[in-house]
């Protein structure tokens, strides 16, 4: 990502393992990979316990801590008719922790028309995937920090290898839910990484047609570490 001095740790959806590329391939699933950028040294702590947070290269855990809510921007590239799936997965992450975590912002459209470092929280429809990315990934956030702090997020959903659905009444097979999908991300988004336990909203793989938007035991185990 080219910045000195900042770490940022981008959640390809449905992503494996930190610090590699590491895209996996299931029948009628997508994996995302992580890729993990570290430069620069700071004075060094102990490791905390992760709680399924990413850590920095210090071990500690990156969130936004007392800094929300988080306000995240919809991009003139998200069709409107999403906007309230959208506002409902936020709601989730709101309503699990009484009080509000996150905030979708859509009466202004600031910062870039591209996913980049701009000092705004934004979500994008990418019509067209970054071609340095693979093509199964559903999406992709990206959180900067320095030392523990979050200081900006990005995701990307993957609006051109992908088509969505907003519920049962649209639900097919060959879709995926945006809300499930917009959930597990904005869980990147405060800092959460994957976890694999079946009950979590935080796993790797979300199905086509698979609808999975309750936030559920391991997420509320984590979110106390850190809100
Ligand atoms: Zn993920």
């Amino acid at each position: 990502m080219g910045q000195s001095s900042r770490r940022n740790h981008s959640f390809p959806e449905c992503p494996a393992a930190v610090g590699a590329a590491s895209p996996k391939r299931a029948a009628a699933t997508v994996i995302m990979t992580v890729a993990l950028f570290v430069q620069a040294c700071a004075p060094s702590f102990d490791p905390e316990v992760s709680c399924n947070f990413v850590l920095n290269s210090q071990g500690q855990r990156v969130s936004w801590g007392g800094n929300v809510p988080v306000d995240i921007y919809l991009d003139a590239s998200v069709p409107a008719q999403f906007h309230e799936p959208i506002r409902r997965a936020a709601e989730s992450w709101n309503q699990m922790e009484g009080r509000t975590l996150l905030k979708i912002r859509t009466e202004s459209n600031p910062g870039s028309a591209r996913p980049e470092r701009d000092g705004f929280n934004k979500l994008y429809f990418m019509s067209t995937w970054e071609s340095d990315r693979p093509a199964k990934e559903q999406a992709r956030t990206t959180i900067y920090w320095s030392g523990p702090q979050i200081q900006e997020t990005d995701i990307r959903i993957n609006a051109q290898n992908f088509q969505f659905f907003i519920d049962e009444t649209d639900r097919t097979y060959d879709k995926v839910h945006l809300e499930s999908l917009v959930l597990h991300e904005l869980g990147h988004a405060l800092g959460l990484a994957h976890n694999d336990s079946w009950l979590s909203v935080m796993q790797t793989i979300l199905g086509y047609g698979q609808i999975r938007a309750t936030i559920s035991d391991p997420e509320k185990t984590s979110m106390s570490c850190e809100y």
